[in-house]
């Protein structure tokens, strides 16, 4: 049997209908104000479409919509089981639909296609169905009491949600928490990031088609001072859920202790420490995964594994691995499906990651990379670059970069290793490999991050939570103790006669 010809992105791209408005209340929208800005896509600075700019007048009109959706109880009081069918729908659509929403996420932020389609779009649906068949098994609880009270502990849908994400993994960072807080019962205003509005916006119009009530979930487009703010403040708005920079994540609380107190969830920054020890019995797994800890997603990774931890009798054989890695994974054309390194999200972004690269030429060695590349397209690429000879505390080594920069730092042993990938505000996620059984648990259990990957890194499912200690953030996404966020706890106390 023949195989199908896999598609002509940059064709097929010419004939994507883009939609830039909003969606409150099951209808697109320009913003009350009609003032748009630019989506421009970074693989070669083509101009995609016009977005809506929202602000505060638009928020309101969402929230109000969400909290009328939530009031007349049209998702909040539907039987589980039936909001469990809608999202189900929704998981098939998100398949369905797979290819143009893949080469919507490529165009708008530039991942390569063949990440887009095989990670983000499953990822998405996956995330969908497994909330969704969650949702009609969770039981509440009934405390342990005398014989003549009952006290029952049961979860309630928090309300409206308000729910900010960025652009690095637009519908994954949406999905997990939309998926869990429509699961819940919850109503949702959405803002996607600046730079990544597309999918978002579609997504909206498949959960309506899935059967999502209008008002339920609202998508509104627009700027981080102007709509997010006006999220963030909102005096009706039960709770906020946001992935982004710890500094935006700061405000996030400024603007719950200034409003109405709202509830808070936090996916903030990070600058992983990832540790090869000297008993590493496979150093070609470990520098693999170390080179694509850091340079997949062009490095635009809040679990990056950017500061490499080497054990000084390894650190030569481990070096020339991933020197060779970086070598071999140049930037590309993101509709190529042969890509594997793509286009950085945007000018300004590009801008501030060649700033780190520049202060690292200051205050360590540059082994490889440094440079932009494919000028020529108009686009936005940075060459996979790696640091040696690295300080734990230069700020190549402290300050998240969020791009395919790579700060080596060389140690003796596994207490140095430790102390120096804790010596850092974030603790998102950390690495270690050893095939000592002993150290490698030593190792997990004192370091201080969410997520520690042994002997593996970025590995990943939906059953897992995911989240920070420190200035990180605060709560987790993903598997069942999503639902902590969404919802609240209520005793109640029956006493019998
Ligand atoms: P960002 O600049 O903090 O933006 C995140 C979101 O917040 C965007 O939608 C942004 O809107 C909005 N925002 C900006 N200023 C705001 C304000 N004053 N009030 C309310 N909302 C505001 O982050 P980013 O550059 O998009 O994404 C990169 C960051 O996300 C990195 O720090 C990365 O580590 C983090 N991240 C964390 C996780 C995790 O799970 N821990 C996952 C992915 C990414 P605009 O469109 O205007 O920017
Ligand atoms: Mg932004």
């Amino acid at each position: 049997m023949n195989k199908p010809a896999s598609p002509n992105w940059a064709e097929r791209a010419k004939q994507l209908n883009i939609q830039g408005k909003s969606f409150i209340n099951g209808q697109y929208v320009s913003a009350a104000s009609e003032q748009t800005f630019d989506c421009i896509s970074p693989i070669d600075g083509r101009h995609l479409t016009q977005v809506a700019a929202c602000d505060q007048v638009d928020v309101d009109k969402a929230v109000a919509a969400a909290r009328a959706a939530f009031n007349d109880g049209r998702w909040s009081r539907l039987h589980p089981s039936k909001r469990k069918s809608v999202l189900l729908r929704l998981a098939d659509l998100i398949e369905k639909n797979a290819d143009e929403l893949a080469l919507l996420e490529t165009l708008d932020m530039g991942k390569p296609i063949r990440d887009s389609l095989s990670i983000d779009i499953p990822a998405t649906a996956r995330c969908f169905r497994w909330y969704a068949e969650a949702v009609d098994k969770l039981y509440d609880e009934v405390a342990p009491t005398a014989h003549n009270v009952l006290a029952t502990i049961t979860r309630e849908p928090l309300g409206v949600c308000g729910v900010i994400v960025p652009w690095n993994f637009p519908l994954i960072m949406a999905a997990w928490k939309l998926a869990p807080a429509l699961a819940a019962g919850n109503s949702i205003v959405l803002k996607p990031a600046e730079q990544s509005s597309l999918t978002a916006v579609r997504l909206a119009a498949l959960a309506a088609e899935a059967g999502i009530p209008d008002g339920v979930l609202n998508v509104v487009t627009g700027l981080g001072q102007d709509a997010g703010q006006a999220i963030g403040l909102h005096r009706d708005i039960d709770g906020v859920f946001f992935t982004g920079s710890t500094a935006v994540g700061k405000y996030i609380l400024q603007y719950s202790a200034q409003s109405n107190m709202k509830k808070v969830g936090l996916e903030c920054g990070g600058k992983s420490g990832h540790i090869i020890l000297a008993d590493c019995g496979d150093l070609d797994a470990a520098a693999e995964a170390a080179a694509f800890g850091i340079f997949f997603n062009q490095g635009e990774m809040c679990s990056a594994g950017s500061r490499l931890i080497l054990d000084a009798p390894i650190r030569d054989a481990v070096m020339d691995k991933i020197l060779k890695f970086a070598k071999s994974m140049q930037p590309g054309d993101p509709l190529d499906p042969t890509t594997r390194l793509g286009a950085m999200v945007d000018k300004t972004h590009t801008e501030r990651v060649m700033d780190y690269i520049a202060s690292g030429k200051q205050e360590a060695e540059l082994l490889v990379g440094g440079k932009q590349a494919r000028l020529e397209t108009g686009g936005c690429y940075i060459e996979p670059t790696v640091f040696d000879k690295v300080s734990n505390q230069a700020r190549i080594a402290q300050e998240e970069i969020f791009g395919p920069v790579l700060a080596v730092i060389t140690v003796n042993g596994v207490d140095e290793a430790i102390q120096v990938a804790n010596e850092s505000i974030y603790g998102l996620a950390a690495g270690v490999w050893s095939d000592n059984v002993n150290t490698l648990y030593k190792a997990t259990r004192a370091l201080k991050a969410g997520v520690v990957y042994a002997n593996c890194y970025d590995a990943d499912d939906i059953t897992t939570p995911f989240g920070g200690y420190k200035q990180s953030g605060i709560g987790r996404d993903k598997s069942l103790h999503a639902f902590d966020k969404y919802t609240e706890l209520k005793t109640t106390w029956l006493k019998l006669r």
